[in-house]
């Protein structure tokens, strides 16, 4: 059975003074053991929300790390860095992929160094605008996470990979994609996966939806049996919000449990 996993994404927002208290507020807002809740705060608020969130149950994400282990690269955060402070990492976010050019190559290398520290990643997937305007958004899908995977088949087997589809016109726009052509995508995501190699697992990789989820928004997409959670950017940062979004997604694992999928 698939996890439902609730994962917030805080960007460029909290500081090391104020972000252990909000996250300590949401885990006592979201205290629902159905559901697998990760706080992913900036870089230097890790140790801060870690802290925080001892003994919560809320597990604590990096925003991104570095596609080597160690070498010259200024200002940048290794794998091995990250052990002790983070969990989880999202990977190959959009905002990454735009503002820092992020490539494939360098998405499928930073699941390497994810996998080798330990660290539990999400991997970040989503078309443009203008892609799924012309029909081309499965592909462009499909083309990143076989980019993505190949090359990993053996080691997904064990590594808890969680895909996150987030198509890239719907993030901080106030604008979500159908719930049904987001499920469609998660099947596209499974297929290729499959097709990555990973034919025997696939069916149990945790595909979550991103883009714009609110707590009135993300019952649409956990309707949706192929989509098991949601990455939330904006509405993370509220705690109302987050309690909203995590008790309908506990509703959601409930249900699931009981039809035994
Ligand atoms: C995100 O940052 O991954 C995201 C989905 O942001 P938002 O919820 O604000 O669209």
């Amino acid at each position: 059975m698939r996890p439902i996993v609730i994962a917030a994404n805080w960007k460029m927002h909290t500081t090391p003074a104020d972000a252990g208290d909000l996250a300590a507020l949401i885990a006592s807002r979201t205290d629902v053991p159905e559901v697998v809740r990760v706080i992913c705060p900036p870089f230097v608020a890790l140790s801060a929300v870690r802290d925080a969130l001892l003994g919560s149950g809320v597990a604590v994400g990096a925003q991104n790390v570095h596609h080597e282990r160690t070498g010259a690269f200024t200002g940048e955060v290794s794998a091995p860095m990250l052990v002790g402070l983070a969990e989880w990492v999202l990977i190959g976010h959009s905002e990454r992929r735009r503002d820092a050019g992020e490539t494939d190559t360098q998405v499928n290398a930073k699941l390497e160094r994810a996998w080798e520290s330990g660290l539990r990643p999400v991997l970040c997937v989503g078309e443009q605008l203008g892609e799924r305007e012309s029909g081309r958004a499965e592909g462009v899908v499909r083309s990143q996470v076989l980019g993505a995977l190949q090359g990993h088949a053996l080691a997904l087997r064990s590594a808890g990979l969680v895909v996150a589809y987030e198509p890239v016109w719907a993030i901080g726009t106030g604008r979500t994609a159908r719930g049904s052509d987001a499920a469609a995508m998660a099947d596209v995501i499974r297929e290729t996966a499959a097709n990555a190699g990973w034919a025997a697992d696939a069916a149990d990789l945790p595909v979550l939806y991103g883009g714009s989820v609110t707590s009135a928004s993300i019952g649409e997409f956990l309707a949706e049996a192929a989509i098991d959670g949601a990455l939330v950017g904006g509405a993370s940062l509220k705690p109302d919000e987050m309690a909203g979004i995590v008790a309908r997604a506990a509703v959601t694992a409930r249900a699931r449990r009981e039809a035994g999928e």
